[in-house]
């Protein structure tokens, strides 16, 4: 069984760029997914609009391909896999001239939602957005969706910005973050703001410090040139990363609405407070057992772009200043892993005879592997040996606490392409959001750049440089353990 589902209005969703990598891995099996869940009304197309010239069967052919590879045989079935693909359509468009734009008007129908997702280079946006005008094809009502990278600085993210917006208003355009689309990260909001025991403590009064890592095994294979030009700060940090923070930092929203999500998100971020050199530490992964190191990877030999970066970041408002936010990301490390850690402080004073007796309370949002929340408690060891205190965890794995339900969470894009369908602008980025997470990026990343400054080496399969460890250490602090 798949997860609960409320079927969307019919619509329309042309995939530009439907043939590419993204669709094929990601947007096109997640389609297929909300279809069996029964999501998605049997009166509802989905076009594809890419530039190879494919006729509708061979684009057919392509989607099933695509669910056949992406998808385990657990999650799909044969019957729902044709009736899905009678849905599909295909028109070869160029986004820079006139092929194709005629017969995509006469495909789209009146009365239904339309959604446009530009699963497409961002120096496309601007004449996918023209060309959607010019030839009437979008109204009043249809939806805009760009994927990441949203600009590589605050520079390139503006003129973005300004390319839509020649054409759409903010409320037609769904800039996507694929982790807002996660289920841990919208249970932030409600493990925040649907409970009342966290609320009173979550301040730097109760708080210690919060990490916030991301750790990958994989490398930067097959993608170094392209990743060359980005590195963590960019392709992590300063979008993904940033986001959980907010999450974790922002103040109550007065409604769980759109933009009152997104007010609070911009608020945190432009609280947050110059980043000090000393408090960022590099790195790139060497090279191990005949597998190539990032430089090998990045095929740039002098190449100073981190595929690990660590931080200290501190939020200027009386609610957090304090309480520093470390950050870590990086590339063949440890572990798969992901989670949010919430250290707590400790209690004033210890009223028992044990050194454990005032140890802290942490709660570990995972959200991979094993999505789940997990609470460190003190309680009595148990036994006739006195009162010796042991920390143990109060843990809930999602796919413990809710049965089937449980194991079988959504992939992002399905809730995040389900949304835009509903017209529901909640978990996408604001313009402004963006460009604020930008101004904070860039003189971070100008400042290392100013100072020529190289990334440390660090060994493939550990938790990254040694530096990072002493980013911690010398705030009397220590990293949490990467492991799955
Ligand atoms: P891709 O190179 O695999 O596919 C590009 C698609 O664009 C193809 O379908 C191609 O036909 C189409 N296209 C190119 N030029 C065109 C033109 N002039 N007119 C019409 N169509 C044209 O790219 P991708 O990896 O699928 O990435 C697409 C977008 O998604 C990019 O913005 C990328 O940054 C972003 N993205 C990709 C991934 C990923 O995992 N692949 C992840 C996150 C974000």
């Amino acid at each position: 069984m798949v997860s609960r589902t409320i079927p969307v209005d019919p619509f329309d969703l042309v995939i530009f760029g439907g043939t590419g990598d993204l669709a094929r891995r990601k947007i096109l099996p997640s389609l297929y997914r909300r279809y069996l869940a029964g999501q998605i009304p049997e009166d509802s197309q989905i076009i594809g609009a890419a530039r190879s010239e494919l006729d509708e069967a061979g684009f057919r052919d392509l989607v099933r391909a695509s669910v056949e590879e992406f998808l385990p045989a657990s999650k799909r079935d044969a019957t729902t896999l044709a009736a899905f693909l009678t849905h599909i359509r295909y028109v070869a468009v160029d986004a820079k001239g006139e092929a194709g734009w005629v017969e995509l008007g006469e495909m789209m129908r009146e009365g239904v939602i339309h959604a446009h997702y530009f699963s497409v280079a961002p120096s496309l946006f601007g004449d996918l957005a023209q060309r959607l005008c010019e030839f009437n094809i979008a109204n009043a009502d249809s939806r805009i969706v760009v994927e990441k990278p949203f600009g590589k600085d605050l520079k390139t993210a503006r003129s973005l910005n300004e390319v839509l917006a020649r054409h759409f208003p903010e409320q037609q355009i769904y800039r996507i973050d694929h982790y807002l689309g996660k289920e841990t990260v919208q249970n932030l909001m409600a493990i925040r703001f649907a409970n009342i025991l966290f609320e009173p403590l979550w301040k730097t009064e109760y708080i210690d410090h919060v990490q916030i890592t991301v750790a990958e095994t994989v490398g930067v294979d097959g993608r170094g040139a392209y990743y060359d030009t980005s590195g963590a700060m960019r392709d992590m940090v300063q979008n993904h990363m940033m986001q959980l923070l907010c999450l974790i930092a922002m103040e109550p929203p007065y409604h769980f609405d759109p933009d009152a999500v997104r007010d609070e998100k911009l608020k945190v971020i432009r609280a947050l407070e110059k980043v000090r050199p000393e408090d960022i530490v590099r790195g790139q992964y060497a090279s191990q057992g005949g597998k190539p190191g990032y430089i090998e990877d990045s095929e740039n030999p002098n190449s100073r772009t981190e595929s690990y970066i660590a931080m200290k970041v501190g939020i200027a408002n009386w609610r957090w200043k304090g309480t520093p936010f470390y950050l870590r990301t990086g590339k063949r490390l440890r572990a798969r892993t992901s989670e949010i850690a919430i250290t707590f402080r400790r209690p004033p004073h210890s009223i028992f005879d044990d050194p454990d007796g005032s140890r802290e309370n942490v709660l570990v949002i995972r959200l991979q592997p094993n999505e789940g929340i997990n609470l460190k408690v003190m309680i009595k060891e148990p036994g006739p040996g006195g009162m010796r205190l042991v920390q143990v965890p109060l843990d809930m794995s999602f796919a413990q606490a809710l049965g089937e339900e449980g194991t079988d969470i959504p992939d992002a894009y399905e809730r995040l392409i389900m949304d835009v369908i509903r017209g529901n602008q909640t978990l996408f980025m604001r313009g402004d959001e963006v460009e604020a997470a930008w101004a904070w990026a860039d003189p971070v990343i100008e400042g290392w750049e100013a100072r020529g400054e190289r990334p440390h080496v660090y060994q493939p399969g550990t938790s990254g440089p040694d530096d990072a460890l002493m980013l911690m250490h010398r705030d009397g602090r220590r990293w949490r353990e990467i492991k799955e």
